[in-house]
């Protein structure tokens, strides 16, 4: 059993800022970085709302983060958090695929994932023209056509991406207005590989073999129609990543973890922050503040705690 001060579980920005914050306070806290370093904001491609910096790759960004939070001494385990014992209290347990931890305090920041349509033909096309990250897949689109589902800024923002290899990019969206932001809209919409298909839901993704077309509906007619294409990105948000602690931390009804204004979890000690407790602003920099906040109260929390590690 290893025992420890503080450990992050997750390393995107929230994980990353909690781990520079902690480190600085030397609280020595260890990061285990969980199945996607860097998390979504690693898998976007450009990044032009981070204070302070005009424009970066969202991996890089994410790189120097890490190497901030190494440099004040934090460190990194390549592993992935399978079981947690929390609601026991003090010590909190976590076992990974190679080691069993007990820990003083933790923060929680294993983000969230991106949601599927559910529909026929979706989970069996993954990797296979279906794919959930445009900066992981464009490339193989070069000259190809391609639908985008969901009308939010991820759904643009990887339309115009797409744009850089396909031919042509279908934003497919239910509604019969755009969700998302008014400078993306401008961008998509003077694009002209860009195209809108509103108003209508995939019902079923087709092969053989790799994604060959869709069977679209328009929601006002109810006509169904066969669109031929070669990939299908699906934008349609995503959910916390909470499955983990079940039972073991209060969540809400979207099974977002449950925090007070300190950031702590329904467990003294366990705080949490970034997307797995922010159902609203879902920002890189929130994520980023709220793992500031989250590292502050956790160094209060451990100056509390009366035993030493
Ligand atoms: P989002 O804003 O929640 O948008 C999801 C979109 O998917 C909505 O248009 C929604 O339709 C649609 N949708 C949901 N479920 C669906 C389903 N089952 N079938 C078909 N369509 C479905 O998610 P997001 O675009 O990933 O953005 C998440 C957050 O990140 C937002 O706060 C956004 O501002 C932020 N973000 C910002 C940037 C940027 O600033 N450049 C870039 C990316 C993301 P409805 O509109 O009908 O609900």
């Amino acid at each position: 059993m290893q025992k420890e001060n503080l450990i992050i579980i997750g390393a995107g920005p929230a994980g990353l800022t909690a781990a520079i914050y902690a480190a600085r306070a030397n609280l020595n806290p260890l990061v285990i970085i969980g199945n996607q370093a860097g998390g979504q904001i690693a898998i976007t491609n450009e990044v032009e709302n981070f204070p302070g910096i005009d424009s970066i790759l969202g991996p890089e960004l994410t790189d120097n983060m890490k190497a901030q939070a190494e440099k004040f001494g934090a460190r990194f385990e390549f592993d992935e958090v399978t079981e947690v014992k929390f609601a026991a209290g003090q010590p909190l347990y976590l076992r990974t695929y190679g080691a069993e931890y007990e820990a003083r305090a933790v923060i929680v920041a294993t983000g969230a994932s991106a949601r599927r349509l559910g529909i026929p033909g979706e989970a069996e096309h993954i990797g296979k023209g279906v794919s959930y990250c445009a900066t992981c897949d464009g490339f193989f689109f070069k000259g190809k056509d391609v639908l985008v589902v969901g009308g939010g800024d991820s759904a643009l923002q990887e339309s115009l991406f797409l744009t850089k290899f396909a031919d042509r990019v279908r934003v497919v969206h239910r509604r019969d207005e755009l969700r998302a932001g008014e400078l993306l809209k401008d961008r998509a919409k003077a694009n002209n590989k860009i195209q809108f298909v509103l108003e209508t839901a995939l019902e079923t993704i087709e092969g053989p073999g790799k994604v060959q077309g869709v069977q679209a509906r328009n929601l006002k007619t109810g006509q169904v129609e066969r669109w031929a294409t070669d990939g299908v990105f699906v934008f349609v948000g995503h959910f916390p990543n909470t499955e983990l602690f079940k039972g073991q931390l209060t969540m809400d009804e979207q099974n977002f973890l449950v925090v007070d204004k300190y950031m702590q979890a329904s467990v003294p000690g366990v705080f949490a922050a970034g997307e797995v407790m922010d159902p609203i602003y879902k920002q890189a920099v929130a994520s980023a503040g709220q793992g500031c906040q989250a590292a502050l109260s956790a160094e209060r929390y451990l100056e509390a705690l009366t035993d030493p590690a």
